[in-house]
């Protein structure tokens, strides 16, 4: 089922989960071992991101640096079929316009349509490490709205080349992603709910959203897309934080803040058992608003550690 007919049959709040593909040489196990604890919980999809293969610099045995073309986690289509296989439950491979030329894309569009996945999360992807910025591939897309477009287009029936004959449209499901503080690159607010406006007139169905401390941020954020005409499900991502260490990785990675409140009661522990213990109360309190305000489904973050969010979960429903 697509996520969007999920949503128009709830009965209250749904629950879906973010994992990422296991590094290259694991096995599929170690998704299972993520999922099973999760799915006591019946999960309305599972989301499962994409990892552009990137160039890094090794250091051969020489001492000299060789570059090398690596994917860290392969996988995505594959864990996939396997989760829709082994759960019954419907997932949602994200693809990335970084890494992928046009044709690459259609092609793993093509795939996925022939598994029977019906359900996207479309995004840029972020510059590879090597890069200031972000780079497309030559033939590829710049900027989330083009990749979009051509699974829209795919929706109709337009493939790249014009003259096939038989067409068949794909009926992909095709979510975008928000920033309730902004995307990093957006000179303000307005310009970047401009961009995010022309993703939903393009033909997006819904919205996730980047995950947030402040659910002041996400009821703000929810107020300017409709008050700009955005009619479309905006679903809230939440991240516990688990380690003392994320007070400054997640800021860094994700371009978020977190509030004073949180860092003041987080600066108090002194082990990660305790910062995930304040990190998982916080969630709880975060997540019980929500549901309170409604919304259409909590996504969580789990990023392969299902621990705190079995814990979050138990305590909300
Ligand atoms: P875009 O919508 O293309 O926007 C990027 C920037 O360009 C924004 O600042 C926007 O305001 C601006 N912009 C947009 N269109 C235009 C235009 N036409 N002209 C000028 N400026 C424009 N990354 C991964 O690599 N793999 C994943 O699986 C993944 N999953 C994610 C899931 C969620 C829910 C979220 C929130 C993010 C995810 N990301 C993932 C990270 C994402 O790729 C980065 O945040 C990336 O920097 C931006 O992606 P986007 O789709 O929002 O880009």
């Amino acid at each position: 089922m697509k996520v969007t007919e999920h949503i128009a049959r709830r009965k209250g709040t749904l629950l879906s989960f973010e994992i990422l593909p296991p590094l290259k040489g694991r096995s599929i196990q170690s998704i299972y071992d993520t999922l099973d604890p999760l799915m006591d919980f019946r999960p309305s999809f599972i989301n499962v991101t994409y990892h552009r293969a990137e160039y890094i610099y090794r250091k051969n045995a020489d001492g000299l640096f060789e570059k090398v073309f690596v994917r860290k986690r392969p996988g995505t289509v594959g864990i996939c079929a396997a989760i829709v296989n082994r759960y019954q439950v419907d997932a949602v491979p994200h693809m990335v316009c970084g890494g992928f030329t046009k044709e690459e894309t259609e092609d793993a569009l093509i795939d996925l349509a022939y598994l029977g996945i019906n359900n996207l999360l479309v995004v840029r992807g972020d510059p590879e490490r090597s890069e200031r910025v972000f780079e497309p591939e030559p033939g590829g897309h710049r900027y989330a709205i083009e990749l979009l477009r051509q699974v829209v287009n795919m929706n109709r029936g337009i493939y790249l080349e014009e003259d096939l004959t038989d067409v068949q449209p794909t009926d992909f499901c095709i979510g975008v992603a928000g920033y309730p503080e902004k995307h990093y690159e957006a000179p303000n607010m307005k310009t970047d709910l401009f961009y995010l406006k022309a993703k939903v007139d393009a033909g997006a169905h819904y919205i996730v959203t980047q995950m947030f401390f402040d659910n002041r941020h996400y009821f703000s954020f929810v107020e300017q897309c409709r008050a700009m005409g955005i009619t479309v499900p905006i679903i809230p991502g939440i991240k516990p934080i688990t380690t003392r260490q994320q007070i400054s990785t997640l800021p860094r990675q994700f371009h978020i803040e977190l509030p004073a409140d949180l860092v003041d009661a987080l600066l108090k522990t002194h082990t990660d058992a305790e910062a995930r213990q304040v990190g998982k109360e916080w969630a709880i309190q975060q997540c019980r608003e929500l549901l309170r305000a409604d919304v259409p489904v909590l996504h969580f973050y789990t990023m392969s550690n299902p621990k705190p969010i079995v814990e979050i979960v138990k305590a909300l429903f």
